[in-house]
């Protein structure tokens, strides 16, 4: 029977380890704290910024949400970055992507503290995690692989196979996945037969944005497959998978809605808690 991996049940376990944490920081006087930054009025960043905030505050962290004016200047930002790299109350520093056009993101990504890159921004953070010498991915990788620890699927020695290679989702999966012991391949949008490269895979991982991209003819019976991807159809949220026909060939199998996006924003409480940006 196809085990269905449920990001809800990950992402509450870990949130009652959190909660205890945060419990005993409390009996000493301390509390975690997030800075999350809005630039400018992105839908999606103010949705994201609004659930990250009431979660984080829920949990019992300080939660300082920055909003700056979409015609901010690029000092005045990293000013503002600045003072947060220097407060001694801010642990974690969440900057929402993507900002206005007229900003450098990269410049922004760099000047970010590593010891606070709770979402593994700076080039700094991601040469150290790309070298192995640090698991201080982006918080949505890190979910995925919170995931599969969860269920104890074994990656040690297996052939894992993640299609999408963006720095924010694919690229540091590798690094991860790596660090496991996995076996790794890494697929995009000039991957020749990519049917035959995800048939390979014994752990499939779809990070694209394209739905129904991973159909059931190319999965390996008894595969893991976990889907990152969120697209929208007709006002529903699907993923990249086809979730009906590849479930029954699938051993385990993320649901979207209630994979891993369920799990990230407790990874982004994790690294503000455990200092997961320190270097
Ligand atoms: P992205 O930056 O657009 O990257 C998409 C990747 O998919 C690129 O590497 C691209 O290849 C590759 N690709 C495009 N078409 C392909 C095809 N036909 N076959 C194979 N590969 C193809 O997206 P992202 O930021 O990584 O996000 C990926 C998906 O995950 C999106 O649906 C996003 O909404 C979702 N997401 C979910 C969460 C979560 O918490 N669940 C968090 C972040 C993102 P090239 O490099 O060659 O262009």
């Amino acid at each position: 029977m196809t085990i269905l991996l449920d990001g809800k049940q990950v992402a509450a376990e870990r949130k009652t380890r959190i909660q205890t944490q945060i419990a005993a920081l409390a009996v000493r006087g301390a509390k975690p704290g997030l800075a999350i930054v809005l630039v400018g009025d992105d839908a999606a960043s103010r949705i994201y910024t609004t659930r990250m905030a009431k979660l984080a505050e829920t949990m019992g962290m300080a939660v300082f949400v920055k909003e700056l004016p979409a015609g901010i200047s690029q000092v005045e930002l990293l000013n503002l970055i600045s003072a947060l790299n220097a407060d001694p109350a801010v642990q974690g520093i969440l900057p929402m992507m993507p900002l206005p056009g007229h900003l450098d993101a990269d410049q922004v990504a760099a000047h970010i503290q590593p010891a606070k890159d709770i979402d593994g921004l700076n080039p700094l953070t991601i040469g150290l995690v790309a070298a192995g010498k640090s698991l201080a991915a982006p918080c949505t990788p890190r979910a995925v692989i919170a995931i599969l620890d969860h269920y104890h699927i074994e990656l040690s020695g297996r052939r894992a196979v993640v299609i999408g290679r963006s720095n924010v989702v694919g690229k540091p999966l590798v690094h991860l996945l790596l660090a496991r012991n996995a076996t790794v391949t890494v697929c995009h949008s000039k991957t020749q037969d990519l049917a035959a490269v995800v048939s390979q895979g014994d752990i499939v991982i779809a990070a694209v944005g394209k739905v129904n991209l991973v159909q059931a003819d190319m999965i390996k019976p008894g595969a893991v497959v976990i889907d990152v991807g969120i697209n929208e159809v007709d006002g529903k949220m699907v993923g990249d998978v086809d979730f009906e026909r590849v479930s029954p060939i699938a051993s385990a199998i993320t649901p979207v809605p209630g994979g891993v996006g369920a799990v990230t924003t407790t990874m982004v409480l994790e690294a503000v808690l455990q200092g997961m940006g320190h270097v």
